[in-house]
């Protein structure tokens, strides 16, 4: 197929099929879109560069970007998942053919709410150090896995159809070695969401107590206690995204109408001729374009199999731009930035902003972490001393 043909092909596919849809807001949960979604992908437009086995139309990086810009330009949602959808590449890439089958196309379509229990109180940074545990049931009492354990600041969990969740599976074994990973069915006895409060004043993660809950052999990705191996390809897909995308200000679509740019800020306050402020703010403009190349470099390095340590760049680069970005947002608006409340829109996303900016910063591994990864992997640094590496995690010490 030429460029061409492609362009053609996705043009008239949306011309027929795109009505529009209304605004969307809610990352969690099942997808309002989903019906949308499903035709996107029945079509082989939600993951163009995947073989037609599993919804592709095997197009090559460039011809799939026609389709991209394609859906863009219409504004229609949907395409080149095959770059995004953490939970649908991290499936296929590791879940057993049986499984993919039943669960690649609900995650394509937004069917299924997830989650990521990842985190736990005593393991944060220090993801190897978990304690919740899956142990093997007896093939005589049906097999699979039972699993007991605590999570924390788990995102989406109370509308969560499935947890992609990290167990230890060997204690005898150092602490990298001994964990797996599994497709954890939320909706069940045995696992019990509490929300906490974040300082946007927004619930959206949660604590996960999870006490005898099972999840059947078939939901295993990955190698038994090979669950880090696992871990690194979502970690890599959660960071693209985090690094690619950013939250727009909450008042978004029922908020204040017209430009939500910082130039249309600026030029509302009738600043866009003072010099320090243009300045302030093709700064924070040319970051953000200098890190989407970044992101696509990092992307095509995804695309060809390679774990990319660009993605921390984009990461790190992001949680400074968005830090930023509310700043100079906060300087535009002067004093009127202390006031709060719907009577307040400007304000109240400024400051929406600057508190969800913590978000990139902490979530998906904080500044700090990305900081290491870069020096370790990207520059060749030595490695940080981990003192626990090699002792089995049985005998590390925990308090
Ligand atoms: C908005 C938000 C959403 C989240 N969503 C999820 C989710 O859906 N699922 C999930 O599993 N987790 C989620 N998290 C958890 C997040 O991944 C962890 O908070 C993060 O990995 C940090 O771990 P911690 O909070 O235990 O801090 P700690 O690991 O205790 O770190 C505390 C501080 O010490 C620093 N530090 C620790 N180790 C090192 C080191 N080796 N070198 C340098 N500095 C270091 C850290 O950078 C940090 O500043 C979310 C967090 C946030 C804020």
């Amino acid at each position: 197929m030429t460029d061409d043909e492609v362009l053609r092909e996705v043009q008239d596919w949306l011309a027929a099929h795109w009505k529009g849809l209304p605004a969307h807001h809610e990352s969690f949960g099942r997808d309002p879109r989903s019906e949308w979604l499903a035709q996107v992908r029945d079509a082989g437009w939600a993951v163009p560069r995947w073989s037609r086995d599993w919804y592709g139309r095997e197009l090559s990086n460039d011809q799939a970007r026609i389709v991209e810009r394609a859906f863009a330009a219409a504004g229609a949602p949907g395409a080149g998942q095959d770059r995004s959808n953490l939970w649908a590449n991290t499936a296929l890439a590791h879940a057993t053919d049986a499984f993919k089958r039943v669960i690649v196309p609900q995650l394509l379509a937004g069917e299924v709410g997830m989650c990521l229990l990842y985190s736990e109180p005593g393991a944060g940074s220090d993801l190897a150090a978990i304690r919740t545990r899956a142990d093997k049931v007896p093939e005589s009492e049906g097999g699979g896995w039972r699993i007991t354990g605590q999570k924390v600041w788990t995102s989406g969990a109370a509308v969560a159809d499935y947890g992609m969740l990290i167990a230890r599976t060997d204690w005898d074994v150092p602490k990298h070695r001994g964990i797996s990973f599994f497709f954890l069915p939320m909706k069940q006895d045995g696992v019990e969401v509490r929300p906490l409060r974040q300082i946007t004043d927004e619930a959206h993660f949660n604590e996960v107590f999870i006490t005898d809950a099972f999840v059947p052999e078939a939901n295993l990705l990955g190698p038994l206690n090979g669950g880090w191996g696992v871990l690194q390809t979502a970690l890599a897909y959660e960071r693209s995204v985090m690094g690619d995308n950013a939250r727009g200000p909450r008042s978004g679509a029922g908020g204040p109408k017209g430009d939500h740019s910082l130039l249309g800020l600026a030029r509302e306050a009738g600043k866009l001729d003072d010099p320090v402020v243009r300045q302030e703010v093709a700064q924070v403009i040319a970051w953000r374009v200098l890190n989407k190349l970044n992101t696509r470099r990092a992307k095509a390095e995804l695309a060809q199999g390679n774990s990319s340590s660009i993605m921390s760049l984009g990461k790190l680069a992001m949680s400074r731009i968005l830090h930023e970005e509310a700043r100079v947002r906060t300087l535009l608006l002067g004093a009127e930035s202390l006031l709060e409340g719907p009577e307040h829109p400007r304000a109240e996303d400024a400051n929406f902003l600057a508190l969800n900016a913590y978000f990139t910063s902490i979530g998906g591994g904080t500044d700090q972490i990305q900081r290491n990864i870069i020096g370790e992997r990207v520059l060749g640094l030595p490695r940080e001393p981990e003192v626990d590496r090699t002792v089995p995690f049985r005998e590390v010490r925990a308090g």
